[in-house]
């Protein structure tokens, strides 16, 4: 007469249990590629040396000084005019 109650019901299925979430997460990482709109230019390498040229022994600037400030102040070059970036000194360039 002792009966044991059956052990089948042990196992339950999940009932509620959510799929992972795969989908939310595959398209997070496309946004952060449409904020870098244009590609990058490789700029010329600047600093001092950019400044002068060296052609054999002799050394020559590739950019004029600036009037006002003397030697040392290498002015900027634009399409159209030298600018000097120390004192503000803007040279057109002639035709
Ligand atoms: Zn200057």
């Amino acid at each position: 007469m002792s009966k044991k109650p059956p052990v089948a019901k042990k196992e339950e299925p999940p009932a509620t249990v959510p799929p992972a979430p795969a989908e939310e997460a595959a398209p997070a990482p496309v946004k952060k590629a449409e904020k870098g709109k244009r590609p990058k230019k490789h700029k010329e390498e600047k600093g001092v040396h950019a400044m002068y040229k060296i052609e054999g022994d002799k050394i020559s600037r590739a950019r004029p000084t600036c009037e006002r400030c003397g030697p040392g102040y290498f002015m900027a070059d634009h399409h159209d005019r030298y600018t000097c970036g120390h004192c503000g000194f803007t040279r057109y360039k002639q035709k």
